[in-house]
């Protein structure tokens, strides 16, 4: 298909990210012509530091509607990566073999026993399967681990991507598909003009009918410009990556997966934070140590790379989706776990933009929620 100046676009999302890149996709599948405008490398970029996770089990206590949606997107996940072969020619190692929470304490595990039981009691949704492994089945699943895992936690739903794969293959999908595609372009200001939007910067003008806020932390300043409210915080995440290995490890771990490419990569995942206080220090040897304890075998491992990287985190730790009232057609869409809700952005977010109505059942994820008071 050929690329159209980006003059003509229906809808500019701002933000190339994994959420822009996602999104962009399922408009220009649906017909849209699309045109991303992209800070460029200064800009803090979550997508290109993340841990790969399409991860279940221990999202939504506090909001049941961010399980049953990481869960569809979870579900969905498959229909994405047959997409992306087809679309960009790339294969982007999904795999969905089931993931686990291993603990290092009784306590550790009594307190993920008792977080699940919330979690399941709140969703009252008797398929969302997971169970709670003693040492010995751990290990029968897991013949690696060290004797200090007292237990785990294991759900049948999670799984993980090459997240790397996954940028590359949204990039070359969304070109093929006749997206424009322009870093270097930030955008400074926004402004209603024409029923649409004129958005502007350093890089000119450039009109759109329609919008999406996809900028990651720079949606909080772009938001209120259309009003939009996005609250969003940096939360920092450390990564450390090893030397590449045989394969070992089969499923993925909330804080340490192998990847396609043999790595082992260890993380401080605080997707499920709230309720663990355990698991969240930043700190390197601390993740190392623990994993160590998780996987002997990984002490023999050289480190080839260590990074950190800034989580885009609300208040509450759910995503944000909103249209505009002042402004319809501006629509913001932000969130931590842009490669698990990869592919609810693309196949069901993206088609609802572009109808121009978010469906009632994304009602819970508007920002309204921060802004109404508590009543008991
Ligand atoms: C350490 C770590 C681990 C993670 N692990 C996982 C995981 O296991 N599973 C999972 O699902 N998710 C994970 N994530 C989150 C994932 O990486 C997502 O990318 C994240 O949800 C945010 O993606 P994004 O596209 O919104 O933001 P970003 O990747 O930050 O992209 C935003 C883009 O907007 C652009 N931008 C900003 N302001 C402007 C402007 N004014 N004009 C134009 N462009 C602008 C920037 O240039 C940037 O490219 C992790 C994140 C981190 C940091």
């Amino acid at each position: 298909m050929a690329a159209h100046s980006s003059s003509q676009s229906d809808i500019v999302v701002i933000g190339g990210g994994v959420v822009g890149g996602a999104i962009a996709l399922g408009l220009a599948r649906n017909g849209a012509r699309v045109t991303i405008l992209d800070e460029g490398d200064v800009a803090f970029r979550a997508s290109r530091g993340n841990f790969a996770l399409v991860w279940v089990q221990s999202k939504g206590l506090g909001m049941p509607e961010y399980a049953m949606w990481s869960r569809r997107s979870a579900d969905q996940w498959s229909v994405l990566a047959d997409v992306l072969q087809e679309e960009a020619g790339l294969d982007v190692a999904h795999s969905q073999p089931g993931g686990f929470m291993l603990c290092l304490s009784e306590a550790e595990l009594e307190q993920r026993r008792q977080a699940m039981h919330r979690l399941h009691n709140q969703t009252s949704l008797a398929d969302f399967p997971y169970e709670i492994l003693d040492h010995a089945e751990t290990k029968r699943r897991l013949p690696d681990i060290g004797r200090d895992v007292v237990g785990s936690v294991y759900s049948p739903l999670d799984g993980h991507v090459n997240s790397l794969k996954l940028f590359r293959a949204l990039r070359e999908a969304t070109e093929r598909r006749g997206v424009v595609y322009r870093p270097n372009c930030t955008v400074d200001r926004i402004a209603a003009r024409d029923g649409g939007f004129l958005l502007s910067g350093a890089f000119g003008e450039i009109a759109a009918g329609k919008i999406v806020l996809a900028a990651g932390l720079g949606n909080a300043r772009l938001a209120p410009m259309v009003g939009l409210d996005a609250p969003v915080k940096p939360s920092k995440g450390q990564i450390i990556v090893t030397e590449k290995t045989a394969p070992f490890l089969h499923n993925p771990m909330v804080t340490i997966r192998q990847t396609d490419e043999g790595g082992v990569m260890i993380g401080d995942s605080q997707e499920d934070r709230g309720f663990d206080t355990v698991v969240g220090q930043p700190i390197l040897s601390v993740m190392a140590e623990r994993a160590v304890k998780m996987f002997p075998r990984l002490a023999g491992l050289n480190v080839v790379r260590s990074w950190s990287a800034l989580r885009v985190m609300s208040p509450d730790g759910f995503p944000i989706y909103d249209q505009s009232a002042s402004h319809p057609g501006a629509f913001l869409v932000t969130c931590h776990s842009g490669v698990t809700l990869a592919a609810n952005h693309a196949l069901t977010l993206a088609p609802a933009i572009l109808s121009g109505t978010l469906p009632p059942s994304l009602d819970a994820f508007s920002a309204r929620r921060f802004h109404v008071p508590a009543h008991h």
